[in-house]
């Protein structure tokens, strides 16, 4: 479907620089767009930042139509590691999944089935075969079930960003960062116009996109519209380690582990998460998510915390993205997404597709921001 008729952008100023922001500015400067790229802080340094970072499909099987968009996200970062490189960003290492709770093993069983039947790659092994192929480090019981997904991987994300934005900028994109924007000016027939930032300088530009992570309700407030979204903060903790014990991100019982790079392993748990609200100090957090991971990874009680942080997850109200133009304010896009990590790429090739020639991708059919009502 075409959304009225489509001149090429003039300016379009990317509003927040995480992996959605830098996705769609990419995208867009690749074809040729003016892009300038905003941010309150520097690129990659929000949510992006404090990501588990795992990208895949297999958490996504509530509506079909999610899990296809979150399988073309994962397409879209092979794509991706092949077009600029997988270099410090891109760790195809598989995902390893197993709990010591009987009711969840049963459903984890179950979902891997499912998943079988929609030709999602899964192989179920026993703890022994995990510790003996993959993962020596790790205590698990030797003949516990592990859901392996081989094609899933995780992504350091603010290397992504800088990556996605280094390449933007040598081709011509501009940036203004460590400014936030406060205004959208719009003009008499309701169409973008301006954006005014907080360092007192206004910009002339055609396009937004607002890409501003949990602040994109805030930002959806400067031209009027709603954009209802859910508070779910999560806690992640970044443990420094002279050698990284574990080779690819995992669910264990009570704890999710990936790598960070060479030095350095990332914890989270929904678990931990639910003491957000209780007032617990993020130390503490961070000290329960360490002592959890010792009982799956030993040599992990060697290691100290370097840091620990409480993000916002940026979640539209129904839980799924806000993707595209919102036809009332022409020149307005939204690109607000929980899984973020994993679908970064395939909404920034998307969007950017959908400014550039007015089609509307069927994929992001049950995705648009007009869902939400004025
Ligand atoms: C604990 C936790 C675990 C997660 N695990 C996963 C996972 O395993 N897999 C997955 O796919 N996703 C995961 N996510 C979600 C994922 O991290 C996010 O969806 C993704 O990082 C969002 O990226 P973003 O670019 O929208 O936001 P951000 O990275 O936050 O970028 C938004 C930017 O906007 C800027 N900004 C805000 N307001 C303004 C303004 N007014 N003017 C200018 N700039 C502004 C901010 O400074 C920020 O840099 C997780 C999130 C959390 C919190």
């Amino acid at each position: 479907m075409r959304i009225g008729s489509v001149k090429r952008p003039e300016r379009v100023a990317v509003i927040g620089v995480g992996i959605l922001g830098a996705s769609v500015g990419w995208n867009l400067s690749r074809h040729g767009a003016k892009v300038v790229f905003i941010d309150v802080g520097q690129p990659g340094e929000g949510v992006t930042n404090w990501s588990f970072s795992w990208v895949n499909a297999s958490n996504k099987t509530a509506r079909k139509s999610y899990f296809d968009l979150n399988v073309a996200g994962m397409a879209a970062h092979r794509e991706l590691a092949r077009t600029i490189g997988p270099d410090s960003w891109w760790y195809a290492s598989g995902h390893l999944r197993w709990t010591d709770d009987p009711a969840a093993e049963v459903k984890l069983l179950e979902t891997a089935e499912l998943l079988a039947s929609w030709d999602y790659q899964v192989e179920v092994c026993t703890g022994a075969e995990v510790r003996r192929r993959l993962e020596p480090a790790l205590t698990m019981p030797g003949e516990v079930p592990v859901v392996f997904y081989p094609d899933e991987a995780w992504v350091h994300g603010r290397h992504l960003v800088g990556r996605l934005v280094g390449q933007a900028v040598a081709s011509g994109a501009e940036h203004r960062y460590g400014t936030a924007v406060c205004d959208i000016g719009t003009g008499a027939d309701g169409s973008i116009r301006t954006v005014a930032l907080s360092d007192g300088s206004c910009l002339d530009v055609d396009i937004v996109v607002n890409a501003a992570g949990p602040s994109a309700s805030h930002v959806a407030g400067l031209i009027a519209r709603h954009l209802p979204m859910r508070r779910e903060p999560g806690a992640v903790t970044r443990i420094g380690c002279a050698q990284v014990p574990v080779h690819r991100a995992m669910h264990a019982p009570h704890i999710e582990i990936r790598p960070d790079g060479d030095s350095s392993v990332v914890l989270h748990s929904r678990e931990i998460d639910a003491l957000i609200d209780t007032g617990e100090d993020p130390t503490e957090l961070g000290r329960l998510l360490h002592e959890s991971a010792r009982h799956v990874v030993p040599e992990l009680g060697n290691s100290r915390i370097a840091q620990t942080r409480v993000a916002d997850r940026p979640i539209p109200a129904d839980g799924f993205p806000s993707v595209g133009a919102v036809p009332s304010v022409p020149g307005y896009y939204e690109a607000v997404s929980h899984s973020g990590i994993t679908l970064g790429p395939v909404i920034g090739r998307l969007l950017a597709s959908e400014i550039l020639s007015g089609k509307r991708d069927e994929m992001l059919a049950d995705f648009r921001p007009e869902r939400f009502p004025p």
